[in-house]
């Protein structure tokens, strides 16, 4: 690794350690003296998926993205929220050690962490993957999220589903139904 404050070829170790799933080397510039840290991991194997029809397909980051964003699109979600989920979750693939996962298996994670963080993105999503059956099969599905909003089960992190005025008018008809 050639040194990126003046593009010295050769450097020396400094100081190297193990980390999670590989080595972290402290370099100095053989010729500037200037100091960087490089980390060495194991390229993965390929990973591939396979799909409903049982092809298999190699893993695409990529696609992955290009899912999750469609779902998130026009949400408030805070910067990069999109790029760490699908980087958390290609992490975790890797981390299974296994080199075919069903596409299921994915949906299911992808749809586990938007369930976590934004309900209508969740919906969204699980519109594409789950396939729901008809809109019978969808209402139950924003039903249970739309009573679970109203309890305080719901995750700090997760955006509001229903504006402010009708949560408190959800969360006074529950009150009063319970006297
Ligand atoms: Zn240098």
């Amino acid at each position: 690794m050639n040194c990126p404050f003046c593009g010295y070829y050769n450097s020396k170790v400094v100081d190297s350690r193990d980390v999670n799933d590989g080595i972290r080397r402290r370099r100095q510039c053989l010729s500037c003296g200037s100091r960087f840290t490089t980390y060495e991991r194991l390229q993965p194997t390929g990973l591939f998926v396979i799909k409903k029809d049982q092809r298999r397909e190699e893993f695409s980051k990529d696609k992955l993205l290009t899912g999750i964003r469609k779902a998130c699109e026009k949400r408030p979600l805070p910067t990069g929220t999109v790029d760490k989920l699908a980087d958390d979750i290609e992490a975790e693939l890797y981390r299974r050690g296994r080199v075919e996962i069903p596409n299921a298996i994915i949906g299911d994670m992808v749809m586990d962490r938007l369930k976590g963080l934004d309900y209508i993105a969740y919906i969204r999503f699980a519109s594409v993957y789950r396939e729901f059956a008809d809109i019978t099969a969808l209402k139950q599905e924003v039903d249970t999220l739309v009573s679970n909003e109203t309890e305080a089960s719901r995750p700090i992190s997760q955006l509001p589903l229903l504006p402010t005025e009708e949560l408190v008018t959800v969360a006074k008809r529950r009150q009063r139904s319970q006297k």
